[in-house]
């Protein structure tokens, strides 16, 4: 049996994964992983991205009882591992100074990355600067115009941001561009993938920079509970927050694993969720095998999620692996669930949830009363949710016209 940590030699994860390039990018991914190779087996390099994640980022995250979560569920102990405490304000931070470190060890000069949303791109524009490196940012034209505060904050931070108006305008688009400068731009340019995808060895990079919050939650646990949770419940957009909880877990048999994804505003419609795992099958996506939701020719299909993170038609290929193997089950959450679930996080515990989060609320709901009060359940808070406020009360509003 394939491990449940490890790719194998070629970096696949069972029959997901591997490294599928045209030939002008082979070059400088090999170049990345030789690079990578090296510097995970050297305690300076593992010195130095430590330290920045505890004068930087503000880690650990405390793990929090939610103790009046725990009451309104009535059952499993609830707690938090609050990601949104870090510098920036989720997650993302620990794999984009992971990441740069890396860049700047190869005498790099740039980070180049797409963003959606523009979560990413924040994120690794502020490792850019802290680091003294270039960054510039591929973004759709439309996702220029829709996410205003993020452009301002990329620019702020010292990002150029390329806006790009083929195709759709979107995510997709700005991936296929960014991909594009790194071929013709490669000698003084990282290129820094925003999740566990893409060719091999993204998926594995950017996992071991996320492993760090599993690592503290499962020390925080022990000694909290003196035992292991039952169960670790995260969203899953490309699985990056995922597996960073999940994989210091994935050896303990006791513990269950729950990812959440987007069921949107309604499974039954091509375009109206992000539902891979539920709906998809296995395909080709930048440069990996992995579960994808896709059309008869193999071409991704449209996704929706009311979480712009999770809105994306594939979704890591450790992620299909631990599928496959029935060591995760994958669960999905609705738009309207997920409202429901960021506004009760808000007045319960005086915590407003990154809209990504709060479908990971969603599946705890379901968990938590059927478990009994002995149980005890981990989320990854993945982020904090002051970027969504607007979208959210418009939303509240309209559901009250
Ligand atoms: C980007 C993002 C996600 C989704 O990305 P993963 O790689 O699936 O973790 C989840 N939560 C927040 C707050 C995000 O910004």
């Amino acid at each position: 049996m394939t491990s449940l940590v490890h790719a194998d030699e070629a970096g696949f994860f069972g029959a997901h994964g591997g490294r599928f390039l045209p030939p002008h990018l082979e070059a400088p991914i090999a170049e990345v992983a030789a690079a990578y190779a090296e510097a995970r087996n050297d305690p300076e390099f593992a010195a130095q991205y430590e330290a920045l994640l505890t004068d930087y980022v503000g880690r650990p995250s405390p793990l929090f009882l939610a103790e009046r979560l725990t009451a309104h569920f009535g059952g499993a102990r609830i707690y938090l591992k609050r990601e949104d405490l870090n510098h920036t304000g989720a997650h993302k931070i620990n794999h984009c100074l992971g990441e740069a470190l890396l860049a700047k060890r190869m005498g790099k000069k740039k980070l180049l990355a797409e963003t959606g949303a523009g979560q990413h791109g924040v994120a690794l524009a502020t490792a850019a600067a802290l680091l003294g490196l270039e960054c510039e940012i591929h973004m759709g034209a439309i996702d220029v115009e829709k996410q205003h505060p993020n452009v301002v904050r990329m620019e702020l931070l010292g990002a150029t941001i390329v806006s790009v108006t083929d195709g759709g305008q979107c995510l997709k688009d700005a991936v296929d561009s960014a991909f594009g400068k790194f071929a013709s731009d490669w000698e003084d340019t990282f290129f820094a993938i925003g999740s566990v995808v893409g060719p091999d060895p993204y998926p594995t990079i950017v996992r071991d920079f996320q492993a760090i919050v599993g690592r503290e939650a499962r020390k925080q646990i022990l000694a909290k509970e003196g035992r292991l949770p039952d169960a670790l419940i995260a969203c899953v957009g490309g699985g990056s927050n995922a597996l960073g909880l999940f994989t210091a877990f994935l050896e303990d048999e006791s513990v269950k694993m729950f990812g959440v994804e987007p069921s949107g505003r309604n499974l039954d419609v091509v375009g109206q969720h992000a539902a891979t795992m539920t709906l998809g099958s296995p395909g080709m996506l930048h440069g990996m095998k992995t579960m994808l939701l896709q059309d008869a020719d193999g071409a991704p299909n449209p996704v929706h999620s009311i979480a712009s993170g999770l809105d994306y038609p594939g979704v890591g290929p450790q992620h299909a692996h631990l599928k496959d193997v029935g060591r995760v089950e994958y669960v999905a959450a609705s738009d309207d669930e997920t409202l429901e679930a960021f506004q009760l996080l808000c007045r319960t515990e005086g915590i407003i949830p990154a809209l990504e989060s709060a479908h990971a609320l969603v599946h705890a709901a379901k968990l938590a009363p059927g478990m009994g009060e002995d149980g005890v359940i981990v989320v990854n808070l993945s982020g904090r949710g002051d970027k969504d406020i607007d979208y959210v009360a418009d939303k509240i509003r309209g559901m009250q016209a």
